[in-house]
Order: structure tokens, then C-alpha cells, then sequence
């Protein structure tokens, strides 16, 4: 595997005059990228010449000819669907159980996992070309804002990444997959990176033992712990810079985070992207979301696979990555719910933006009834984390994790009245909440759930 300078400069060339020629020049390109990536998907991955053996031919296909794929499908099918045939999936998985070798190519790939949030966690396959357009299209994308925050926080100090340590995640990764290709796009970033899965006071311990944190990288529920500590005075770090991902971040943490710690100058960055699309979206100078249109198709969709209108939120969302022409992920059902903006950003770019609304995974299902975790007050002033967890249909465990020297009846008590309230009020009154004494866990991928939902049959999370 190797990267090529020029080729990312490509792209990153191609991006900016593709931007300049507006829409009609951005869905001349998209359309142009999807016929050869369908012709070379019929060509190379049998999965997808068998999928598209009575379709039109490539060169007049549109979006709407080709059908939804969903993750279980394809992944049951994996060597099948790669348009290489030198990675039988054992030979991947194999790869992945050994965490020495985290960011470390097999032969012309990449490979990474999913952290398998709503559902299967699925296998993800990069050549150096997909690294090139991350590269080159993330600096196409960029507004001078972007140079300048770039230079201020580099000479402000380090950049701390705190995820999951024990994958081949993206999040801890890519940056090691981009050193060993090419050093020099990984410099003056710093690679440390703190395991989001040890216990709070030893993160703490260590983001305060380093003096100048100045960006630090992470999941939004990992940000509303370090908000805690940083209230409760017990962090000391002034970071400059937040960037976050894999979770939604809820306008009321932004405002939290933005009242503890004033040293953001920069504020949160928090830039929409999956493990099976690194660069699907950059966010502008105005704060808004926009997908790189030229390289990315993002369609909302209500539960027919149906287009929702602007300004809808959609039901699910298809994924269609037109810079991977390893592992082709076309129409693939993200899971995602979004609402594409229906006023053009005052940023200018002619690229579209949109909100992201949560995955429809974490969704609480009791009989009929859904509920966005979202509604709990899952917060105490003696706890430093509490977890409510669902153990069946009707039934939901407390996990609670105490601040130290705090009693813990009373927490639990205070806690399992407001959950109560909150199933009371959407008429669920024979819901049981009950106390455990589990401690609340973090996910594979080190992200914190607030709620865990019931684990449906046939999800591994
Ligand atoms: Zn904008």
C-alpha cells in the first residue's frame, strides 16, 4: 500500500474546481463517479454483477436503478463483494484480532471494523486511494477558517485522541495507517491517544499530566464525561479545539461544554462521518454540515427507501462512497436518521448540508412505544456516570457509578424515580426499574451509551 502525493493533489484539485462550477458541474462529476463505479462493481465483485445482472448498462444507470444493501447481506457475502479476491474474510478477521497490528496494511489495503453500535460490526476495506481523496478533498473543502484554526492550534500545543484502544477502530487507526504511508501528513498532529475504556480518574490523570492539551478528539458521550470532571474541578486542561464523532452531540452539551471550559476558542468541531466513509462531510465556517457530493451520495430515506422531502427528518439514510472502488458501499442503509437543510448555508458552498438526528439504533422499544434516550435525566450530582439498561421488554437495570464517598441509596433512589417519571408520562406504568451493582460499561469501540437498549436477536454490539 502506498500514497501518492499527486494523486491526493488530484483530488484535492479536482474538488476545488468541481465546487466552483456549482451544482451543475457537482452532479455532472457524481454521475460520472457512479457509472464507473458500478462498471467496475459488475467487473470485479461477483456479489454485484449477480446484484445488477438484469439492470440497464452502466453508462445510463441512475441512483434510483440500483437497489438498498444492508450490512448483514453483504458482510454474510464478504470476499464475494470485494472487487479483490485476496482477502477471504478469516484472513481479515484474523488480521483484526491481533491489536499489534492496528493501522497496519495487508498488502494493498486497509482494514478496519466497525464498532458495530447498530448491530453486526462490519469489516471495512480501504486502498491508498480512498486515503488520497480523505486527504485531498478534507483541504479542497477547506475555507481559509480552516487553515487558520489548523495553525493556531498546532502552536497551542498537542492533539489528544481518547477512543476505544481495544479494535482496529478508525477513530485510533487511521492516524497510524497514515503515518506509516506518509509521514509527513501525520506530523505536528501528535498520536496520543488515551483508552476511552479505563476508569475516569485514570483519563483525567493523564490529560492533566500532559501541559498543553490544545485539540482533543473524542465521542460525545466521552466529552460530557470530561465536562463533569472539568466542573467538578477535578480536570485541568484548557483545550482550544474539541472534534468529535460516532455519536450525536446534543445542542444542550455543546452549551455545557462551551460554559466549562472557556478556553474554546475554536468551539466544537463535529464533522458527520462513519467508519464506511471517513470523508463523507465537512463542516463549514457557519457550523453546518455539508457532503462532499462529488465523492458521496447521502440520500434520506423514509422506511419504503423512499426520498423524503428537505427540511423531513428521514427514517434511514443510503450511503452511497464513490472513492472505494475495493469495497463498494452502494445505496447501503447507514441506519441514520437526517434532515437535509432546505436554505442554502450562508457559507456559499453549493455542496448541500444537513442535520444529523441519532442513530435509530439506540431508539428504546417498549411494546409499541419508542422512546429517544435522549428523554432521560440520567445525571447526578453524586454520580460520575449512571447507565439505565434494558434486560427485557418491560424491565431496565440502573447502573450507577459514584462519586467518591457518596451513599449510594439515595442516588439510586432519586435515579429510579425520574426514569419512572419519565415511562409514567408516555404511559408505560408497568415498566420495573430496578438497582444493579454492575458498574455502567463502554462499548467495544469505547463509546459510552447512556441507554442501552434490549439487544435484538441476531445483534452483536
Ligand atoms: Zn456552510
Amino acid at each position: 500500500m502506498r500514497f501518492s502525493l499527486t494523486r491526493s493533489l488530484g483530488y484535492l484539485v479536482g474538488g476545488l474546481w468541481t465546487g466552483w462550477g456549482g451544482r451543475k458541474r457537482i452532479e455532472a462529476k457524481q454521475l460520472r463517479n457512479l457509472r464507473r463505479l458500478v462498471e467496475k462493481a459488475r467487473r470485479d465483485s461477483p456479489l454485484f454483477r449477480m446484484l445488477y445482472a438484469d439492470l440497464p448498462r452502466s453508462r445510463e444507470i441512475k441512483l434510483r436503478d440500483l437497489p438498498v444493501t444492508r450490512k448483514p447481506d453483504l458482510m454474510r457475502e464478504f470476499a464475494s463483494w470485494l472487487t479483490i479476491r485476496s482477502l477471504p474474510l478469516e484472513r481479515a478477521r484474523g488480521h483484526l484480532r491481533d491489536i499489534r497490528k492496528v493501522g497496519v496494511p495487508i498488502d494493498d489495503v486497509a482494514v478496519f471494523q466497525t464498532s458495530g453500535t447498530s448491530g453486526e460490526p462490519a469489516v471495512i476495506v480501504l486502498s491508498s486511494s480512498f486515503v488520497e481523496y480523505a486527504y485531498g478533498i478534507m483541504m479542497a473543502r477547506f475555507e481559509p477558517y480552516h487553515w487558520k484554526l489548523i495553525r493556531d492550534v498546532r502552536k497551542l500545543g498537542v492533539r489528544v485522541t481518547i477512543t476505544g484502544g481495544h479494535g482496529h477502530f478508525a477513530g485510533n487507526g487511521f492516524n497510524k495507517l497514515v503515518q506509516r504511508l506518509y509521514p509527513v501528513l501525520a506530523k505536528g498532529l501528535g498520536l496520543t491517544v488515551i483508552e476511552a475504556e479505563q476508569p475516569i480518574d485514570r483519563i483525567v490523570a493523564r490529560l492533566n499530566a500532559i501541559s498543553n492539551v490544545a485539540w482533543v478528539v473524542t465521542y460525545p458521550s466521552m466529552l460530557s464525561i470530561l465536562t463533569k470532571e472539568k466542573e467538578a474541578g477535578r480536570l485541568q486542561i484548557a483545550p482550544a479545539l474539541f472534534t468529535t464523532g460516532g455519536e450525536t452531540l446534543t445542542d444542550d452539551l455543546r452549551v455545557r461544554v462551551g460554559r466549562a471550559f472557556p478556553s474554546l476558542k475554536y468551539g466544537i468541531s463535529d464533522p458527520y462521518g462513519s467508519t464506511e466513509c471517513l470523508a463523507l462531510s465537512f463542516e463549514c465556517s457557519h457550523g453546518r454540515k455539508h457532503v462532499n457530493e462529488d465523492w458521496v451520495i447521502l440520500e434520506a430515506v423514509d422506511e419504503a427507501m423512499q426520498p423524503v422531502p428537505d427540511g423531513t427528518l428521514s427514517a434511514t439514510v443510503l450511503l452511497t462512497v464513490l472513492a472505494n472502488e475495493v469495497q463498494p458501499f452502494i445505496r447501503y442503509d447507514l441506519g441514520d436518521c437526517v434532515r437535509f437543510h432546505e436554505e442554502p448555508c450562508p457559507c456559499g458552498s453549493p455542496f448541500r448540508s444537513f442535520q444529523v438526528q441519532g442513530r435509530q439504533a439506540t431508539l428504546v422499544r417498549i411494546g409499541e412505544v419508542a422512546l429517544s434516550p435522549l428523554v432521560f435525566d440520567l445525571e447526578h450530582e453524586r454520580a460520575r456516570r449512571i447507565q439505565l439498561v434494558q434486560t427485557s421488554d418491560k424491565e431496565f437495570e440502573v447502573r450507577i457509578q459514584l462519586a467518591d464517598e457518596a451513599a449510594a441509596e439515595p442516588v439510586f433512589r432519586e435515579v429510579i424515580a425520574s426514569v419512572k417519571q419519565v415511562f409514567r408520562e408516555n404511559g408505560l406504568d408497568e415498566v420495573t426499574v430496578r438497582e444493579s451493582e454492575a458498574s455502567p460499561e463502554f462499548t467495544a469501540s469505547g463509546k459510552f451509551h447512556h441507554v442501552l437498549p434490549l439487544r435484538r436477536s441476531g445483534s452483536v454490539t
